[in-house]
């Protein structure tokens, strides 16, 4: 009988084509096999049990902020995390680290902070922002997973919006994946000082989200260039997308679970932008999961120091806007789906296998032979209280903290091996190679 480095036995495997008791089985990191429950010879096996067996979540929207910003977050606290939330691949954000990644050197600047850091899978996205055309080229032939826009502020100066003309011409220069930030400036009024989360969430109305998602689709209907409409909150922009194949759409744990409705004064650590909206959005965000409408769900994990939170003042004009929650996405998500009678199977597919494919990372995001052996034991009946103070981001700065949540991830393993933050084994990912 074929012996195997590793068999991983569950009741509940979530494959493809379904949840099932399976057998898998790990030779040289990649699945090599999925047999019956009992089958399967290894040096290792583990047995789960009915616990659950999904593939390791794909998350390709994190900022990690190293090197320039390692204060806010870095390599090593950000993939830690991710291991310990069940993420075995993320994709970097080129902005918030020092120099933003919008240039070959640049990434190979980044390429240089993270190397020997990562205990998870990490690739990186490139940027697009005024000026840079030129280099777009030269930079996905190095490796980026394709480039990000904004089409408003992004908050941090070195790196600035593009018009739509701007965007046409990064579009014309490089034939990659465009993931954009879509608001419309000229539709958000500049936020007062303020410690209530309605003023905040008034200054940034669905209106600035329709019309940007507009600007996106349009592009990608002139262009014919595949586009991604990043962290999509206002539901009401969905309707722009349908019919347009090459645009999908994300969206992120914290729209799908917190409401504007709920955000105590003071509480900026629910600052984000585009905002968390009422509770009949966060509904109607639920619908478009359902009916495909939105492709997956991934955390925008953008944290930064307490002080830049301003949790002194409590004032959501002056606040940093990001919500760390790289570690927590499996167990948010989960234990909404679960009450509004989606399975496992259907996170999976939001959070591993959607987001995988939407950035060509041909072999991850599920459990099938010749896939690598990212997998992580999950048992979704646990409940447990969020503590930020034992979560290994950088920072114990979260609007879950004190949230009960349902769904344990016990186990990790990257690409075969057990990723438990203490041997950084994660690769960095390239186009093409990935
Ligand atoms: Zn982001």
């Amino acid at each position: 009988m074929l012996s195997f480095d590793l068999v991983v036995r569950s009741r509940r495997a979530v494959l493809p084509e379904g949840e099932r008791p399976a057998a898998v089985c790990v030779s040289g990191g990649r699945i090599a096999a999925i047999e019956p429950y009992h089958a399967g010879d290894a040096a290792e096996i583990v047995d789960l049990g009915d616990t659950a067996l999904l593939p390791g979540l794909v998350d390709t929207h994190v900022h990690v902020n190293e090197p320039g910003r390692t204060e806010w977050e870095g390599f090593a606290t950000a993939t830690r995390a991710a291991a310990a939330g069940g993420v075995t691949t993320i994709v970097d954000m080129p902005l918030n680290s020092l120099p933003p990644t919008v240039d070959a050197g640049a990434l190979e600047v980044k390429r240089a902070a993270a190397a020997g850091q990562c205990h998870v899978d990490t690739g990186f996205w490139g940027g697009a922002i005024p000026g840079n055309a030129g280099e777009l080229a030269a930079l996905y032939e190095a490796g980026v997973f394709g480039f990000k826009a904004f089409l408003v502020d992004s908050g941090v100066p070195e790196f600035p919006p593009l018009s739509p003309a701007q965007l046409g011409a990064a579009l014309s220069a490089v034939d990659a994946l465009f993931v954009v930030h879509a608001e419309d400036p000229a539709a958000i009024a500049p936020a007062a000082a303020s410690p209530h989360y309605a003023d905040f969430v008034a200054s940034r109305p669905p209106s600035a989200e329709t019309g940007a998602v507009g600007t996106v689709v349009a592009a990608a209907r002139e262009t014919g260039r595949r586009l991604h409409v990043l962290h999509l909150s206002a539901a009401a922009a969905l309707p722009a997308i349908a019919g347009t194949p090459n645009v999908t759409v994300e969206t992120c744990p914290h729209y799908l679970t917190l409401t504007a409705e709920e955000v105590p004064d003071g509480a900026t650590e629910f600052k984000c932008c585009p905002p968390i909206r009422g509770a009949g959005n966060r509904d109607a965000l639920w619908e478009g999961l359902a009916s495909g409408a939105i492709d997956c769900v991934v955390s925008d994990h953008s944290p930064c120091t307490p002080e830049l939170k301003r949790a002194d003042t409590g004032d959501f004009a002056a606040a940093w806007g990001g919500i760390a929650s790289l570690q927590l996405g499996l167990p948010v998500v989960w234990t909404q789906a679960a009450v509004r009678g989606f399975g496992l199977g259907d996170v999976v597919r939001w959070m591993a296998t959607r987001p995988a494919e939407i950035v060509g990372l041909t072999r991850k995001g599920r459990i099938a032979v010749g896939y690598d052996a990212d997998l992580v034991a999950f048992d979704p009946d646990a409940a447990f209280v969020v503590d930020a103070g034992r979560l290994r981001h950088r920072h114990a700065v979260t609007p879950y903290h004190g949230r009960a949540l349902l769904g344990k991830v016990l186990t990790t393993w990257l690409r075969g091996l057990v990723a438990d933050g203490v041997t950084p084994r994660g690769r960095l990912l390239s186009r093409g190679e990935a």
